[in-house]
């Protein structure tokens, strides 16, 4: 039995969330914690995963959740400093914020557009009718595009995962995004942990979902099995492994 319990806020959704959370099962499940941005990342792929859930009344033996921090924390910050929306809170999220971004064209967009459109002029409508917005709407609707997901940057920019390091790591090491204000905001979040200050993303609630032991080095020991890997494979002249495990 996994004890759950819904964390979304009703008011700031209007659409397309869930009512089971899939990074907290993946959590419980031993597959990982929640990152700064809240994203659940594994020490394999970091956050670059996605999660699926069957229910089922079988007995099962559950596997252990992980009690070490699997990110790196406030000393990386990378994922702040990449927001475009500066929706990365302290192990929390600004969903409003992030869904400019993630879900430029979602459903609770397209709901405020034709609430907009049915009350414009003829001309307005006009207009509406031939702009980027409507284009958006048909390719979220057709294909999913833009409707969420449609912002990779914090999931590009985490350097937790094999596959960061093999494919990511020379495209992703400068953030363009980064300002001077998102860096002082990750130290100042550094100090405030360091001080042991109330943190609402850490408190006796969340921190199960976080890594209750804190960091510990996963990452480097990560890294370190997949770079003794890919020697081994090089000195055996065999493909370099793309990712995940050997
Ligand atoms: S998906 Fe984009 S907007 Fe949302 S938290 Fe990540 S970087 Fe920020
Ligand atoms: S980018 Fe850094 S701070 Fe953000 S989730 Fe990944 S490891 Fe954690």
């Amino acid at each position: 039995m996994l004890p759950l319990r819904q964390e979304t806020d009703w008011n700031y959704k209007r659409a397309s969330y869930g009512r089971l959370s899939t990074r907290h099962l993946g959590v419980e499940a031993g597959l990982g914690t929640l990152g700064l941005e809240v994203n659940i990342l594994t020490p394999e792929f970091g956050p670059r995963v996605y999660l699926t859930g069957i229910l089922t009344e079988l007995e099962l033996e559950p596997d252990r959740a992980l009690t070490e921090q699997v990110c790196i924390g406030e000393s990386c910050s990378r994922c702040l400093h990449s927001c475009p929306a500066d929706a990365v809170l302290h192990f929390g999220i600004d969903k409003r914020a992030c869904a400019t971004e993630a879900q430029e064209f979602g459903f609770s967009t397209i709901l405020q557009f034709f609430e907009r459109f049915i009350d414009a002029a003829r001309e307005q409508k006009m207009q509406m009718a031939r702009s980027r917005d409507l284009f958006g709407f048909w390719q979220g609707l057709l294909r999913v595009v833009g409707s969420f997901g449609d912002c990779p940057r914090c999931l590009a920019v985490c350097p937790v995962g094999n596959d960061y390091h093999a494919h990511l790591l020379d495209a992703q090491r400068e953030i363009p995004e980064k300002t001077p204000e998102k860096v002082a905001l990750g130290k100042a979040f550094k100090e405030r942990r360091a001080k042991g200050e109330g943190i609402a993303g850490l408190d006796a609630w969340n921190v199960r979902w976080v890594g209750p032991d804190g960091y510990r080095g996963i990452v480097a020991r990560q890294l370190q099995a997949f770079m003794q890997a890919q020697k081994r494979r090089s000195e055996t002249g065999a493909e370099p492994i793309s990712g995940g495990s050997e």
